[in-house]
């Protein structure tokens, strides 16, 4: 099963924080509207948008660890962005409709719809916490825990050896 478009766009907008290379495309409110496209967006939009990511890559943890604070506060920057709308075409929350605002509205659309497809699923981070990466996992049973087995995965089997002996010792 291949991600849909609205699944590239959120393990995208995820994985602008690479915890590997130690590098993060959103750091500065320039560096977001760089990413979104937009002309310019205000510290509101960028503290939304790195609570929301951040409330993302939490849920994506694959050991039941996410921390609930980090969750909450992704939620409630979903709750601010224009994710509702009316038939006459009125985006919900009223005043919230800035160039940015609908750019970080379209990832919480994209977010609802791999939910409501049960994409979300297939969206993981990976197990190894240096890694990190946020991946999609295709494989038919969605047992993946690794970016990638030869890299992550071998790691961790490294590592999971490497104590074994300490401990057989
Ligand atoms: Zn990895």
């Amino acid at each position: 099963m291949e991600p849909s478009g609205q699944a590239e766009l959120v393990m995208a907008f995820a994985n602008t924080l690479d915890v590997e290379e130690g590098t993060d495309e959103l750091t500065s409110q320039a560096g977001l509207a760089r990413w979104l496209d937009t002309p310019r967006v205000d510290a509101g939009d960028h503290r939304l948008a790195l609570d929301l990511r951040a409330g993302i890559r939490e849920r994506l943890s694959l050991d039941g660890d996410a921390d609930p604070e980090i969750v909450a506060a992704g939620d409630a920057a979903l709750r601010e962005l224009p994710v509702q709308v009316g038939l006459g075409g009125r985006l919900t929350p009223a005043g919230s409709t800035t160039a940015a605002r609908r750019a970080l509205g379209m990832l919480a659309v994209a977010w609802t719809h791999l939910v409501i497809t049960e994409e979300s699923q297939r969206i993981k981070r990976c197990a190894e916490h240096s890694c990190g990466w946020v991946f999609w996992d295709g494989s038919k049973n969605r047992s993946r825990r690794w970016c990638s087995m030869r890299v992550c995965g071998n790691r961790n089997k490294a590592r999971a050896f490497a104590s074994r002996q300490r401990a057989a010792q």
